[in-house]
């Protein structure tokens, strides 16, 4: 482990250097008030590079989050003189949330059509190096996003880099945003163990969940339903923000088999999915983009 934690912190050292070079700024570590993002910050602090910290704001983050997000930035102003910022959402040039989001697309967000996440999760960086928490074993999908994602000549690539080491950086051209994942091949046990040993504080919600993220997020499947009973104003919004999509689409002649905020609320939570229902492809296809 002693292994993995110097590695990560070369990397977060290497990439700080590339990040003052290129950017003429700090790297920037960003956070979702999850686990990952705690090593992170614990591992920038021990490999004493400047840094900044972003985290976005979804809005559909459970309140616990949104404290500990606060009161994580608050120590680290107040003790480490780190500059820290939280970014709102916008959408079309105005201010967003989940649920303004929901009837402008016209459709619930679901795990095949995640647009909310690009709006709500991927702002801030641009024109930066950032640091993110993503971990090759949290799932396949993470791993192919990993690879690099631009032609050779754009790459970032670090002294004596197998190919392995190569997919550890990431290049976002539209937004000229450079990524270093430091801990992509941590495992589970790696990161509650750095945790532990480095008594790093995280997020309360690990005390009750295995997971912290939106609430609601289509990725979390059946777990939305024991979410929504123990965030249920979180439930109401959602529910409030499909009539108003409803409204939407029949304002806007679009396609419609379900009648009611909650028609759409069982379909979306998989509960009843009856013949003729609104099909994912229709539902991207329709997009004004
Ligand atoms: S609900 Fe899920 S898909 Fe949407 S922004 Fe949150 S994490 Fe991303």
């Amino acid at each position: 482990m002693d292994e993995k934690i110097e590695t990560a912190i070369k990397r977060l050292q290497t990439a700080s250097d590339m990040s003052l070079k290129i950017y003429k700024q700090p790297l920037i570590i960003t956070t979702s008030g999850g686990k990952d993002s705690s090593v992170c910050v614990e591992l920038a602090q021990m490999a004493k590079i400047p840094f900044e910290v972003q985290h976005n704001h979804t809005t559909a983050d459970a309140p616990e989050t949104v404290y500990f997000v606060r009161s994580e930035f608050q120590r680290l102003e107040l003790g480490g003189g780190v500059k820290c910022t939280i970014n709102y959402p916008y959408y079309k040039g105005e201010r967003t949330s989940m649920w303004d989001l929901i009837p402008k697309r016209v459709s619930p967000p679901t795990r095949l059509f995640r647009y909310c996440c690009e709006v709500l999760k991927e702002g801030g960086g641009a024109g930066r190096f950032i640091a993110t928490g993503i971990r090759w074993e949290e799932s396949n999908k993470r791993k192919n996003r990993a690879t690099y994602e631009v032609a050779s000549k754009e790459r970032i690539m670090l002294n004596n880099d197998n190919d392995e080491k190569r997919m550890l950086f990431e290049t976002c051209q539209m937004k000229a945003k450079r990524v270093v994942n430091p801990i992509i091949d941590w495992t589970e046990e790696d990161v509650w163990n750095f945790l532990h040993d480095r008594k790093v504080s995280v997020n309360p919600l690990y005390c009750e969940q295995s997971r912290v993220g939106c609430i609601g997020c289509p990725m979390a499947g059946k777990a939305r339903e024991k979410q929504f009973e123990r965030w249920p104003k979180y439930k109401d919004m959602y529910m409030r923000a499909f009539a108003k999509m409803l409204e939407v689409r029949k304002e806007r002649g679009l396609k419609t088999t379900w009648n009611t905020a909650e028609e759409v609320y069982d379909w979306w939570m998989e509960k009843k999915i009856t013949p003729g229902q609104m099909n994912f492809d229709e539902l991207v296809d329709e997009q004004e983009e």
